[in-house]
């Protein structure tokens, strides 16, 4: 049956590198029997500029309906100053918000052509693949009662709630066990158990569920631990699950290990595996209209579509490999430009990944 995909360039570069996924998604339609129809629509600025808002209702519907969206990124100088509540980024938060999109994962790869990228030393990173799987839409970031009030003796103090329900640990872990179970079978839980209840109750849900997934091997770290380890020796992580918070700050600790903005993915998806597939980088505004943004997020963030929202982990792999090929062929984008390479334009990296596929 036909899926149907949602494309949201939004702003900046948005259009040029979603244009570059678009190629690379049409060229398997072409000759490797992938059944999928794509729209496209406005989001961010571009939304605002027509619509007043950063997305309207019918482009919200069309997400509901849509298998999965693919977007490029908001936001620009041009709407900086508008009122928060229509800035580009609201049309973003909406979608995650309004899909229920609970599970964000992020992969860290690091392309071993690319390890001269990171800061660490290149034996440390090279071939690099994390997958960090954060929770998106509960803990710390969302929890009940917040605010700053003024105590008795006028002292001011800030409060935050640190809550997950059972249920809420349960369908990331499910998540990130069946992770796991697509790659090497190995994940590791981050928590704060020593210290949160929270935290504790997390790792007894992850263990009770473990049973489910005997072929996954399952540890528990401290977050701090953890965030230790992630520059210390990375490569010994699979699959991470964690929190909102934690997992805010470890994927992009992770990411950046990678050096490589322009080449990282990431994936929003609800509890039927439906998502938001969009780059981890913004708008790139410098940089928007010259043809020079890498392509390679966004075409990558289009393979984690086809393997968990379009059910083809074939052109996944397919996808990754032809991405590999182009890199093996010395061709780099400004971003990840390297001595003795050919420096290719955004336009150029898409035509070069279609013609390796
Ligand atoms: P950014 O990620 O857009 O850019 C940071 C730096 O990385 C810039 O120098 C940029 O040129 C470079 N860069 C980013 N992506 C690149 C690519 N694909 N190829 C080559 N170079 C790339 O972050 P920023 O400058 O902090 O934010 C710019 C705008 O993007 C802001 O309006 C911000 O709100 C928005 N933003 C949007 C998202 C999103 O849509 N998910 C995320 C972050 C920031």
């Amino acid at each position: 049956m036909t899926k149907n995909v949602l494309i949201l360039p939004g702003d900046g570069i948005g259009p040029e590198i979603t244009a570059e996924a678009v190629k690379v998604l049409n060229k398997l339609v072409e000759t490797d029997g992938l059944d999928i129809s794509m729209e496209e629509d406005l989001v961010g600025g571009a939304a605002y500029d027509v619509h007043g808002v950063p997305l309207a209702d019918e482009t919200m519907a069309k997400a509901h309906a849509a298998d999965a969206v693919l977007l490029g990124a908001v936001g620009g100088y041009k709407w900086e100053s508008l009122d928060i509540s229509v800035r580009p980024e609201k049309g973003l938060l909406r979608l995650r918000k309004e899909m229920e999109l609970f599970a964000n994962l992020r992969p860290a790869v690091l392309f071993p052509q690319l390890a001269s990228a990171s800061t660490l030393k290149p034996e440390v990173v090279a071939g690099l693949d994390i997958l960090i799987v954060r929770e998106l839409t509960g803990g710390i970031y969302f929890g009940q009662p917040r605010g700053i009030r003024t105590l008795d003796n006028g002292e001011r103090q800030g409060y935050n709630t640190y809550v997950y329900s059972e249920s809420e640990v349960r369908r990331i872990a499910h998540v990130a066990f069946q992770a796991a179970m697509k790659r090497n079978k190995k994940l590791t839980s981050v928590d704060k158990a020593n210290v949160l209840e929270v935290t504790e109750m997390w790792r007894e849900i992850i263990d009770e569920i473990a049973p489910e997934y005997p072929e996954v091997q399952v540890n528990h770290m401290y977050v701090d631990n953890a965030a230790m380890q992630l520059v210390l020796n990375p490569k010994q992580f699979d699959v991470m699950v964690t929190g909102n918070m934690f997992g805010d700050i470890l994927s992009d600790e992770a990411s950046m290990l990678t050096g490589s903005i322009g080449m990282l993915a990431s994936a929003s998806l609800d509890s039927n595996n439906k998502g938001m597939y969009e780059p981890s980088h913004g708008s790139a505004p410098d940089i928007a209209g010259q043809n020079k943004a890498n392509p390679l997020a966004t075409i990558l963030s289009a393979a984690m579509m086809l393997r968990y929202s379009l059910a083809r982990e074939d052109l996944a792999v397919k996808i990754e490999e032809a991405i590999s090929k182009v890199l093996d062929q010395g061709l780099r984008t400004g971003d990840i430009m390297d001595a003795g390479c050919t420096q290719v334009t955004c336009s150029e990296m898409g035509d070069a990944v279609v013609a390796a596929l």
